[in-house]
């Protein structure tokens, strides 16, 4: 048997945590199952480095900035393969390039392309524990390239599908949870939830897997366990599954933090304006959603859309480009805002499910600037401000 297992910043923020999980993963190779580990940077190293590279410069080069991400990560792969030698393994450590994994995209948001598993496979027909750094590769200039926040889970799931095993993705959580059970303590615990309602729970906010990992598990039909680093609970496997046992309308809550608001308003109606707009924003692979365009009284259309507010500085660039050389268009973006949206594949089947929350929201004071629906979910976008309470009143109205 073969296994790819991941271990989050939490998981292995120090030394004392590396060798508990090192423990666990010689057990594991004395029972001959042949394993790749993937480690993130420790604890919140990612987030320091970011932020000196902020300190050096106000605009920093992405390339540089992945040159720089990238190291997090080889800290822990080297850290975890001396502790495994030095309790008598095979072990060796693998970078992004080292491991194969050819990248494609703009630096800081580069995506897999593909994966060249030779390496990993030379080391593991020879018995190695093979470590491999998580959210980083190389392009093909031979450039070094990091995936995206969170995207060690990427990476693992992605090595899973080469090497058609199953993933294990160790963090500081026992499973999946209805909502993330720091924000509601309550939340109800999940043995399984198929690869859909993950992969929207996770585009609309839920940290504890990275999107995109979601859905390269199934494309590829890997299954994933996601369970507690270092507390032997049961945790939750995300798979293809027969939905609905239990004929809930509902399965889940993301919230989505650090959402900006922008309006362009006084635009004119004719013209390509919109469309440049957008072309120009895609161009620097901003993503932006829940759009909407008004028609007003005097002939011109008012735009707004939603985006994350770490694109602001590069997202106001861009408007003002095109906002400036129309006479009487105005930019305005409103930051502190997020998205609360419920999630749930028994939505196709059942009605009522956004009407029970606008009252739940009417009822108790709670106001939403926009509404948008996809086929599985609904979702709110309000001020900051509402958070906790909007999160409780649906937790608990379809205990979830
Ligand atoms: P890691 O560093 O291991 O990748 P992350 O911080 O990225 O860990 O993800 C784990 C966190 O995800 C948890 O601490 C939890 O607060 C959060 N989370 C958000 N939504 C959920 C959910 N629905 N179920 C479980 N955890 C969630
Ligand atoms: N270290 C990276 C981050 O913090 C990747 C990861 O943890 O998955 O985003
Ligand atoms: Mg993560």
């Amino acid at each position: 048997m073969r296994t790819v297992l991941k271990f989050g910043g939490s998981s292995v923020a120090d030394l004392d945590r590396m060798k508990r999980i090192a423990e666990k993963l010689k057990r594991r190779r004395k029972e001959g199952e042949e394993i790749v580990v993937v480690v993130s940077a420790m604890g919140k190293t990612t987030n320091q480095l970011l932020s000196m590279a902020r300190e050096a410069s106000e605009n920093p080069s992405k390339r540089e900035v992945d040159m720089m991400l990238a190291t997090g990560e080889q800290v822990s792969i080297a850290l975890l393969t001396m502790i495994l030698q030095e309790k008598g393994l095979q072990a060796v450590s693998l970078t992004g390039y080292q491991a194969g994994i050819l990248t494609e995209g703009m630096h800081t948001k580069n995506k897999i392309r593909d994966i060249d598993p030779k390496n990993i496979e030379k080391y593991l027909s020879e018995g190695y524990i093979v470590v491999v750094a998580g959210f980083q590769g190389y392009n093909e200039n031979g450039e070094i390239t990091t995936l995206g926040r969170g995207g060690s889970d990427t990476t693992a799931v992605a090595l899973a599908a080469k090497l058609h095993c199953h993933c294990e993705i160790y963090t500081d959580v026992d499973g999946i949870y209805g909502v993330d059970p720091r924000l509601y303590p309550k939340a109800r615990h999940m043995d399984s939830i198929t690869y859909e309602e993950m992969k929207e729970m996770a585009f609309l906010g839920a940290k504890v897997m990275e999107p995109r990992s979601v859905d390269i598990a199934q494309n590829y039909g890997v299954v994933i366990y996601v369970g507690s680093a270092h507390e032997d609970r049961r945790g939750t496997y995300i798979q293809e599954g027969e939905r609905n046992v239990e004929e809930r309308s509902i399965t889940g809550l993301s919230v989505l933090e650090n959402i900006m608001m922008v309006t362009i308003s006084r635009l004119p109606e004719a013209g390509t304006h919109t469309a440049d707009i957008f072309r120009k924003l895609a161009e620097e692979e901003i993503i932006v959603d829940m759009i909407s365009q008004t028609p007003m009284p005097d002939g011109s259309v008012t735009l707004s859309f939603t985006a994350s507010a770490e694109d602001r500085k590069l997202m106001e660039s861009v408007l003002h480009d095109v906002v400036d050389q129309l006479s009487g268009a105005a930019l305005t973006t409103t930051t502190e805002m997020l998205k609360v949206s419920v999630v749930g594949s028994g939505m196709r089947t059942q009605s009522g499910v956004a009407a029970r929350i606008f009252t739940l929201f009417a009822e108790n004071g709670i106001t939403f600037k926009q509404v948008s629906t996809s086929e599985i979910s609904i979702s709110y976008t309000m001020e900051k401000a509402h958070k906790e309470k909007a999160v409780a009143l649906i937790a608990d109205a379809f205990s979830l």
